[in-house]
């Protein structure tokens, strides 16, 4: 058998959202668990929607995730050859023209359900003559060409769904080519795949019909169509489809959330299956046990909140180097006292900031008093986790004061914010003599 060789073929008319990037993972997972590679394909024949800025945007989102491609390659590069499979298909009589209009496509529809019959392409347009053809071209008409089917069984093995059957006879000669001349993505993608070598082809489960299709097209071409996967979409928690134009869920607005893309992967790679998310291994790692048919058949649900989670315990894994290599300075001491408070790596600077200074005091005058007299019942050094707990008591107990009264002028003096992070986490690492100063209203 020769070498697996895996495509993401991403059309870029928008950034990744989860569900693509769920694609994407399992793809590169299948090549590496398999020492085969993977090829990243734009499919941009749409020139009206796609553009270069999206096309870089998955390149962006692709290397986030940490994955990597054998060659990039674009299927608007390659018309000369697509053309060359049309004409191809012509030659073989296997491309007719037809003359529908959408409006009259969908009146046969209508017709068809309302006498029960399945809504299939009649071939019209295959038993035209020549002159009836004409007659269209002279009112304006233009064609658009429809693939003739074979009307036989087709069926594969898929690697996810299992045996897969279609009659031919129940499905619509496919269009092609559309009547300004342009073509779909379903003949392309064929012709590509043929060309490339493509040996599997993983992709969502909403392509499977078109599967039906291609496997045809591909042996009038001559070739021999790939093994495939077809993998359920993801739904959102609330159990609704995940849209890349609604740029729901989309790794640019993760990233800019500050979450981690090991957490992706690893939430992408274990959604559908048994197993649980393993966020601490690395995508080779995950490679090592991967298993195309460990996915189940139904639509997995993505929490986001469990996005949150995982990314979280990616943080607090982090070690000083990883830190450091993200751009972020901070002491050893520092870091192994913040991060198993993190939630965000985006948090530490601030933290750290909060912790160092300069940190400008904010104490309204009601607070004042107060303030004074829990500055002068902070008690000695050493201090660690419980100095917070037991040093608010004694101010609780001197002043009366307590809950949000007590604590919101606290860190209003301590961080000169009204949000933040936990005091107790904080009020070592600041230490005394910072703690002082900040309560009597220096800045430091
Ligand atoms: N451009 C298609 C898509 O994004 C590719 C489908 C395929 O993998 O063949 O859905």
């Amino acid at each position: 058998m020769s070498r697996v060789l895996v495509r993401f073929a991403p059309s870029p008319t928008g950034r990744l959202h989860l569900g693509n990037a769920r694609v994407a993972v399992l793809n590169w997972l299948y090549a590496r668990a398999n020492g085969g590679a993977m090829i990243l394909r734009m499919d941009d024949t749409d020139t009206a929607r796609g553009s270069e800025e999206f096309a870089q945007g998955i390149r962006d989102d692709l290397v986030w995730l940490g994955l990597d491609w054998e060659r990039e390659e674009s299927q608007r590069a390659r018309t000369a050859r697509h053309i060359e499979a049309v004409e191809d298909l012509k030659t073989k009589g296997r491309l007719y023209p037809c003359y529908e209009t959408a409006e009259e496509l969908e009146y046969k529809r209508r017709r068809q359900r309302a006498r029960g019959q399945p809504p299939v392409y009649d071939r019209t347009g295959l038993t035209q003559t020549a002159e009836e053809r004409a007659a269209l071209e002279a009112e304006g008409r233009k064609p658009h060409w429809r693939f003739l089917l074979d009307h036989e069984d087709i069926t594969w093995e898929d690697m996810a769904r299992g045996a897969c059957h279609y009659r031919g006879s129940h499905l619509s000669d496919p269009v092609l080519i559309r009547e300004d001349g342009t073509l779909l993505y379903t003949l392309p993608s064929v012709v590509d795949d043929i060309d490339f070598g493509i040996t599997h082809v993983i992709r969502g489960e909403d392509h499977v019909v078109n599967t039906a299709v291609q496997i045809q097209i591909c042996r009038v071409l001559g070739g021999e169509p790939p093994a495939y996967a077809h993998m359920p979409l993801v739904l959102a928690a609330d159990g609704s489809g995940l849209s890349k134009r609604e740029g729901s869920l989309s790794l640019s607005d993760l990233r800019s959330q500050g979450i981690e893309p090991a957490a992706v992967t690893a939430l992408l790679a274990a959604l559908g299956t048994a197993e649980a998310p393993h966020p601490e291994r690395s995508l080779d790692d995950l490679a090592q046990t991967f298993r195309i048919d460990g996915y189940g058949r139904s639509a997995p649900r993505l929490d986001p909140a469990e996005l949150d989670r995982l990314s979280a315990h990616v943080v607090r894994g982090l070690t000083l180097e990883q830190v450091a290599a993200r751009g972020i300075s901070v002491s050893e001491a520092l870091w192994e006292a913040l991060r198993p408070n993190l939630v965000k790596l985006s948090d530490l600077s601030d933290w750290v900031a909060l912790v160092d200074g300069p940190v400008t005091p904010v104490v309204e005058a009601d607070d004042a008093e107060m303030i004074a007299k829990a500055a002068a019942l902070l008690p000695p050094e050493p201090w660690d986790g419980d100095t917070w707990k037991a040093w608010t008591n004694a101010v609780k107990a001197e002043t009366g004061r307590k809950g949000k009264g007590l604590f919101m002028p606290l860190r209003k003096a301590l961080t000169g914010l009204d949000h933040g992070p936990e005091l107790g986490v904080l009020l070592p690492l600041i230490g005394r003599d910072r703690t002082l100063a900040r309560l009597t209203g220096q800045p430091g």
